[in-house]
C-alpha cells in the first residue's frame, strides 16, 4: 500500500485508480504541450475535441456500442436521468413499470410520477431489498413504454446478475454503481445510464447511452439540457460539459482498455468480491451479508456484525489502519465495503485479514 494513501470503501465518490491520478497530475499543468490544464480549455477547441472523441470511442469499444446508439456525457447526476428518461420516452399519460430493488429504484420511481404513471410492479421493500424477483413472475402492463430497473442498488448490495428481456415495451438501466464494471450486451436496453463517480470518474459527469431511433420525442415541457436529442444533436457541447471530469473518464476508460477490456476487469472484480463474501459465510455467524447470495452485488458488499455495539469499533480500528468509509449507508446501518473496479485485491486482502484479526479478539 502507498503509505500517502487510504484504501478507500465508499460507496461513492469511490476510488480512482493510481495510475489515472498519476497520469492526470502530470498533465495538469500543461495537457500534452498544449500549454494549458484541460480545465482551461475551449470545449469546442481541437484539443478538448480530441480528448471528449476518444472518450467516446474507447467506450465504444469497452462495452461494444454500436453506432444504433448516441452516447453522451451529461451533467446533474443520475438523479437527473429519473426525470430525463420520463420526459424523452413518454407522454405523461403513459404507463410505465419499475422493478424496484432497492432505494434508488424507488427514488427514480417516484421521480417518474411528475412526467408519467409509472407502477411498481414488484418491489423488494418489504423484504428490506434483499432480492431480485423471478423474471417469469412479473406482470407487465401490455401498454407500458419501458421496464426501469437498477442494475445494482448501491445502498442495499443487490445485483442482477441477467436481465429481463420486457414482455412489453423498452428496457431502460440505471448502471450508475456497476457501470464497466463487467461486459453488458447493450443491445437489450433502450437506455442505459450511470454517474461516473462509483467506476469510471470524478461525480459531474453522467453517462448516457441511448437508442438512437428513441431521439426526438421527448414532451414539450422538456428543458433543453434535459432533451436527448439536442444534446446528441450537439455531441454533448450544447453547453459548456464538465470538461475535465470528461477527461479523468476517458484516462479511466484507457486504463480499462489496457487490462484488457471488461472481461478481464469482471474476472478481478469476481475475485474480490468472493474473497470477501467468503469472509463473511465462513465467519460462524460473526458478520453477516443479508443478500441472498444468488444476487450479490460484485460492487458494493453490506454486512452487519451479530454483536452490533461492536460496529462502530470495527469502523474506527479499520481506519486506523488505513481502510476507510466503511460505514454502511445511514438507511440501513452496519458496514458496507464498496469494491469498485479501482479497489485493488490487496485492499481487500487487507480487510479480509483485518476482518478476521477483529473476530479473533472479540468473538
Ligand atoms: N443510482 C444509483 C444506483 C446510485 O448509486 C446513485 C448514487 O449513489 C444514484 C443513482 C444517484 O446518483 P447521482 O448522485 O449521480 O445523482
Amino acid at each position: 500500500q502507498d503509505p500517502d494513501r487510504v484504501f478507500n470503501f465508499a460507496a461513492g465518490p469511490a476510488t480512482l485508480p493510481a495510475n489515472v491520478l498519476k497520469k492526470a497530475q502530470a498533465e495538469l499543468y500543461d495537457w500534452r504541450g498544449s500549454g494549458m490544464s484541460v480545465m482551461e480549455m475551449s470545449h469546442r477547441g481541437k484539443e478538448f475535441l480530441s480528448i471528449i472523441q476518444k472518450a467516446e470511442a474507447d467506450l465504444r469499444t469497452l462495452l461494444n456500442i454500436s453506432d444504433d446508439y448516441s452516447v453522451l456525457f451529461l451533467q446533474g447526476g443520475a438523479t437527473t436521468q429519473f426525470a430525463a428518461i420520463p420526459l424523452n420516452l413518454c407522454r405523461p399519460d403513459d404507463p410505465v413499470d419499475f422493478v424496484v430493488t432497492g432505494s434508488w429504484g424507488d427514488k427514480a420511481f417516484k421521480e417518474a410520477q411528475k412526467f408519467c404513471k409509472p407502477k411498481a410492479i414488484w418491489s423488494g421493500k418489504s423484504e428490506k431489498y434483499t432480492k431480485i424477483p423471478s423474471f417469469d413472475d412479473l406482470e407487465q402492463n401490455p401498454d407500458t413504454k419501458y421496464l426501469h430497473i437498477c442494475a445494482n442498488e448501491t445502498i442495499h448490495g443487490v445485483e442482477f446478475k441477467d436481465y429481463p428481456i420486457p414482455k412489453s415495451g423498452l428496457l431502460v438501466a440505471d448502471m450508475s454503481s456497476n457501470f464497466c464494471s463487467k461486459p453488458v450486451d447493450v443491445s437489450k436496453f433502450a437506455v442505459i445510464y450511470a454517474g461516473a463517480q462509483k467506476n469510471v470518474g470524478p461525480s459531474g459527469v453522467t453517462i448516457v447511452i441511448i437508442r438512437k431511433d428513441l431521439l426526438g420525442n421527448a414532451q414539450e415541457i422538456t428543458p433543453v439540457m434535459l432533451d436527448y436529442k439536442t444534446q446528441a444533436d450537439n455531441d454533448s457541447l450544447y453547453n459548456t460539459p464538465p470538461c475535465y471530469g470528461i477527461y479523468m473518464c476517458g484516462l479511466v476508460f484507457e486504463d480499462l482498455l489496457a487490462q484488457g477490456g471488461l472481461h478481464e476487469v469482471e474476472k478481478k472484480n469476481k475475485k474480490k468480491a468472493e474473497l470477501l463474501y467468503n469472509a463473511i459465510d465462513e465467519s460462524n455467524g460473526f458478520y453477516r451479508c443479508p443478500v441472498e447470495k444468488s444476487v450479490r452485488s460484485l460492487m458494493n458488499v453490506p454486512f452487519t456484525l451479530e454483536k452490533s455495539e461492536l460496529e462502530a469499533e470495527f469502523i474506527k480500528e479499520a481506519a486506523k489502519e488505513k481502510m476507510v468509509q466503511l460505514k454502511g449507508h445511514r438507511s440501513v446501518g452496519g458496514m458496507r465495503a464498496s469494491i469498485y473496479n479501482a479497489m485493488p485485491l490487496a485492499g481487500v486482502e487487507k480487510l479480509v485479514a483485518f476482518m478476521k484479526d477483529f473476530q479473533a479478539r472479540h468473538a
